[in-house]
């Protein structure tokens, strides 16, 4: 896997330069534990010159289009983006350990946002307001201006695809950093733009460490707008900088989601979401449903289907392209395994298998569906970010919901039952952004608006919401008489 471009450096007004700090930071395969390209180490100087180039993009051509043509960009976008599918596939399998299955469907789903974004783009419109007698009253959906976007390592093709393709489409000019761990299909998103005719500035990108080039940004007057995509503790960190330059942010933070199901549900219908939605990208998402809430009669006949599904699960090199990866890096490992050793070994129902001749230097878990621990036990209430799901009983309905809502997280819940009316009670007592009756969605579809409630984040991306969410709404009234 060797890009096309070259990842040590940035991308800024339209054209690759070396960064400021002359620095690079290493790429590490998750696979193999290998460095297998350097990218650069962005810093404040990067930042400052990124943001000179967007604003002004938005003063000369990128301000000028029409939105017609920039949904034009993003649709040549989207196609390039869908050429490409192999290199990207690979470029992500290699740089976040993604198996190839599941790192080409990441390349369709950034293309899939461009061209969602691509035929939003001049539809987004303001209303006119009945007034007071004289008067002819309207609003204005207005880009904020230069939008900050910082990504995390899990999903960067997704999360870079849903949060700049909507700020485009609204006219604002992007300075993007992408995550140290996993920076290449960013810079060659930014290059696929450079091709598709996206005007010098519109999109700039600077790779970079977080307390350097991410918190540079947050912190930059020029910003006008931030996304933020990834843990409570910098989430807390960008909300804190944005406020005090008084801008607008949209925080996704990850969650504890669970799947209830309920005595009457279609279990063959269920369990692979069940599973899958615990174990894509190695448990690695923000979506992930981590909690699985099993009506107790059933619970028993639950507990040991997954584990059967569980024990098939196979763990292997990106490349090998298995059900689960490696986990993105040694540090992420840790974490996992430290969770792992706080459970109680007899609760540890089924582990999955890791394949034989592993590399080395891979940062590998096997897969551990854990049934037993209360609910309010810190492996049912923290995040953990790893293939690791929970099972828990519940007596009725009410018990469901109580224990549903009962952490510090709402991103997406799901009600596997037959009974329209429990799913309808279910839908509004859930406190989630998104609900799934009969199925899951560990953050799928482009077009629906994704976000959370609690520690989860708040603001909503994907879809029309995030189009308004880029926009600041002016209102115009005029006395004519
Ligand atoms: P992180 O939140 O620190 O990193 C996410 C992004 O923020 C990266 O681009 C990083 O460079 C940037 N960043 C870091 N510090 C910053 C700062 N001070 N100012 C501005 N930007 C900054 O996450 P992490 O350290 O990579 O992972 C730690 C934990 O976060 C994981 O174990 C997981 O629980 C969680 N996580 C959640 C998501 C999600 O999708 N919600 C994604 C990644 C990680």
């Amino acid at each position: 896997m060797t890009p096309w471009f070259d990842p040590s450096l940035v991308f800024i007004g339209g054209a690759w330069c070396a960064p400021a700090s002359g620095d690079t930071l290493p790429v590490i395969d998750p696979s193999t534990g290998d460095e297998i390209a350097r990218i650069a180490r962005g810093t404040s100087a990067d930042i400052d010159a990124a943001v000179i180039a967007a604003e002004a993009a938005l003063a000369g051509e990128w301000g000028a289009l029409p939105a017609f043509e920039r949904g034009r960009i993003l649709a040549r976008l989207g196609q390039l983006i869908l050429d490409h599918i192999e290199q990207l596939s690979a470029m992500e399998a290699a740089d976040v350990g993604k198996p190839l299955t599941q790192a080409r469907n990441d390349v369709i789903a950034m293309a899939r946002y461009c061209e969602f974004y691509a035929g939003a783009a001049d539809k987004l419109m303001g209303e006119t307001i009945p007034f007071q007698s004289g008067f002819t009253v309207y609003t204005l959906r207005e880009p904020h201006g230069v939008t900050g976007h910082i990504v995390p390592w899990n999903y960067p093709m997704q999360i870079i695809g849903r949060s700049v393709g909507a700020a485009l489409a609204a006219g604002n000019a992007c300075v993007l950093k992408p995550a140290e761990e996993a920076c290449l299909t960013a810079l060659a998103f930014a290059d696929l733009a450079r091709q598709a005719g996206l005007p010098p500035g519109a999109l700039n990108v600077v790779p970079g460490l977080g307390a350097e080039a991410g918190a540079a940004l947050t912190a930059h007057p020029g910003i006008r707008h931030i996304s933020f995509t990834g843990s409570v503790a910098t989430g807390r960190k960008v909300q804190a900088a944005a406020a005090e330059n008084v801008v607008p942010v949209t925080l996704e933070l990850g969650g504890k989601s669970p799947q209830l199901v309920f005595a009457d549900a279609d279990l063959d219908a269920a369990l692979p979401y069940l599973v899958n939605a615990g174990i894509q990208n190695a448990g690695q998402t923000c979506s992930a449903s981590s909690r699985i809430l099993v009506e107790q009669s059933i619970y028993a006949e639950v507990c040991e289907r997954m584990a059967e599904a569980y024990r098939g699960l196979s763990v292997g090199p990106a490349t090998a392209d298995l059900r689960v990866g490696p986990l993105i890096s040694a540090r992420q490992k840790g974490i996992v395994e430290r969770y792992l050793a706080m459970a109680d070994p007899a609760h540890v129902i089924a582990r999955g298998q890791l394949a034989a001749d592993l590399p080395a230097g891979g940062h590998y878990i096997a897969p551990a569906l854990i049934a037993g621990p209360g609910p309010d036990h810190v492996l049912a209430q923290e995040e953990i970010f790893g293939p690791v799901q929970i099972i828990l009983p519940f007596a009725d309905e009410a018990d469901a919901i109580r224990i549903a809502n009962g952490t510090a997280y709402g991103l997406v819940a799901s009600v596997w039952s037959r009974d329209g009316g429990r799913q309808m009670r279910l839908a509004k007592k859930l406190r989630a952004g998104q609900v799934f009756l009969n199925n899951y969605g560990a953050a799928g579809g482009v077009e629906l608006p994704f976000g959370g409630t609690g520690l989860s984040g708040h603001g909503r991306e994907k879809g029309f919401e995030a189009l308004y969410a880029m926009t600041g709404l002016k209102t115009v009234a005029a006395l004519h008489g």
